[in-house]
């Protein structure tokens, strides 16, 4: 990483060394409800980590923030006593982005969850960043709407959703979630709040600040208030199950579907050896057990479009090799086979710990890649269970740690973690698709990526916040551990 400089501006922190009572009580004043700040030894274990909980850090406090006032008194209060701070929304990042790596306030947006206008005349939705996408998705479709993002996680917020630029199954026909931002209410590490966007469909105005902001993993600003597009929803939806005797003629079809220009809303695969582990996880049947991996499509729209598309995708899959062609018109059936493909992280963590991967490759380098994952698997004996969006060449992997010792399994999972994000940028492709950087990600994106993009973004980053008050030392700040 020549060239970079290390930044580590916090270091010079020492909270010890002021007076901390004053500083509670000036951080208590500022929020006003006893209730909503918590200190040290008071702050729940949770709030130190991410969903997986692999790593901790230390909290100094607790906030829950009901407005964007009160963010910006929080961030004040921070940029004014050089206290570091972790923004958060329902912590279920799975690459340690919500750890206070160097303590001092967690601020816990996820209170924020107003949905605060549904605007018809303008296909949009303004809401508060710690709104589910559960209830956003609920209450849009009720009003017969649509927002198409669709992540798998359904309680993370829509703020973590923007700063993660989260993706999700629909990808591959409607996009992910930038391309549902029109508008963002930020407030910068000093407390000055800004708002980039708007409820425009172009803009030619200047740099497109909001585009810096989403997917920034809370290092440039904290979300106070989202304008997010949305669409008609489509009249009908219907899932087809694809069995294949192997996942490379599974995945070679995957391009012949897209080109057959059916527009499908969503192409997973997935192998049966994993699927094994989702039905006796929850008790269920997968159709077709005796193939070796499926492609798992959706087609919504027009319910004569959707006839006429299936028709199409079915005559064309078969010749290029599927076992047969199942329509899932059986709600139960349906619902069951996508309960078990949402369910195969969970699934392989009730056996094992795992490190999750999810390396996104060109979608013409899908195949290759997963042969190489396969290879490596047989050369190491480490497990690398893969799934994921065909048709965006999003590849997840659960790499499988099983009775390895803390050191045996650290040792070799960098060891093989080098080869495949390495294998993986050969092949045109990007350490994260859709979970972000954080810090389990970090040292195989800083090794891969160009160093003079690496400056920019920090370049970025100094702008924006030149004391490092937010998140610190993740994504793609340089600090001295990363060498
Ligand atoms: C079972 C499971 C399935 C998942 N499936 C998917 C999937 O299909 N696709 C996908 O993309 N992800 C998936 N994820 C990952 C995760 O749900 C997403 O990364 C999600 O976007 C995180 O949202 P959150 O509210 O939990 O954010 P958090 O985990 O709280 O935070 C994530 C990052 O965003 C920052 N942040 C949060 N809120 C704000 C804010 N208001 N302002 C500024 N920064 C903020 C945090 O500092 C952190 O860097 C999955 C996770 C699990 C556990």
């Amino acid at each position: 990483m020549a060239g970079i400089d290390k930044i580590d501006k916090l270091d010079s922190l020492r909270l010890e060394d002021m007076d901390v009572e004053v500083l509670k009580q000036r951080l208590l004043s500022a929020i006003g409800d006893k209730n909503r700040v918590l200190f040290e030894e008071e702050v729940d274990d949770r709030y130190k980590s991410d969903v997986l909980g692999r790593r901790k850090g230390t909290v100094w406090a607790l906030v829950r923030t009901v407005s964007a006032m009160e963010v910006s008194k929080v961030l004040r209060f921070a940029w004014e006593n050089n206290i570091s701070v972790t923004p958060r929304g329902a912590g279920t990042n799975l690459v340690g982005s919500t750890v206070p790596l160097k303590g001092g306030i967690v601020l816990d947006v996820s209170e924020m969850n107003h949905i605060l206008e549904l605007d018809k005349e303008t296909f949009t939705a303004t809401v508060e960043p710690g709104v589910t996408l559960q209830d956003f998705q609920e209450y849009v479709e009720g009003k017969g709407f649509f927002y198409p993002p669709d992540p798998g996680e359904k309680t993370a917020t829509i703020g973590g959703n923007i700063s993660t630029n989260a993706g999700g199954m629909r990808a591959v026909k409607y996009g992910v979630t930038r391309d549902y931002v029109m508008g963002l209410e930020v407030v910068l590490a000093d407390g000055r709040v800004m708002t980039v966007g708007s409820k425009n469909i172009k803009d030619s105005s200047g740099l497109a600040l909001k585009h810096l902001l989403i997917g920034s993993e809370g290092t440039l600003g904290v979300i106070t208030k989202c304008i997010l597009k949305i669409m008609p929803k489509p009249e009908a939806s219907i899932s087809v199950l694809v069995p294949f005797a192997d996942l490379h003629t599974g995945m070679e079809a995957v391009w012949h579907i897209i080109n057959e220009n059916t527009n499908p809303t969503a192409i997973e695969f997935v192998e049966r050896k994993i699927i094994k582990l989702g039905e006796e996880f929850l008790g269920l049947q997968f159709p077709y057990p005796q193939a070796a991996a499926y492609i798992i499509l959706t087609f919504d729209g027009h319910p004569s479009e959707i006839e006429a598309d299936v028709k199409r995708i079915g005559q064309l899959a078969r010749k290029k090799g599927a076992l047969d062609f199942l329509l899932l018109e059986d709600k139960e059936t349906a619902a069951d086979v996508w309960k078990i493909r949402g369910v195969l992280v969970k699934a392989v963590e009730a056996v094992s710990e795992q490190e999750p991967v999810d390396i996104v490759v060109p979608i013409n380098k899908t195949a290759a890649f997963i042969s190489f994952v396969h290879e490596l698997e047989k050369k190491s004996g480490m497990q690398m269970v893969s799934f994921g969006h065909a048709g965006d060449g999003n590849v997840h992997l659960c790499v499988v740690r099983g009775e390895r010792s803390q050191k045996e399994w650290e040792r070799e999972l960098k060891e093989n973690m080098e080869q495949v994000y390495g294998k993986a940028y050969e092949l045109g492709g990007l350490t994260s698709g859709e979970h972000g950087i954080g810090i389990s990600k970090q040292h195989y994106f800083l090794k891969e990526t160009n160093s003079i993009n690496i400056q920019i973004m920090n370049a970025i980053k100094n702008a924006l916040d030149s004391k490092h008050i937010l998140n610190d030392g993740k994504v793609y700040i340089f600090q001295k551990a990363i060498q």
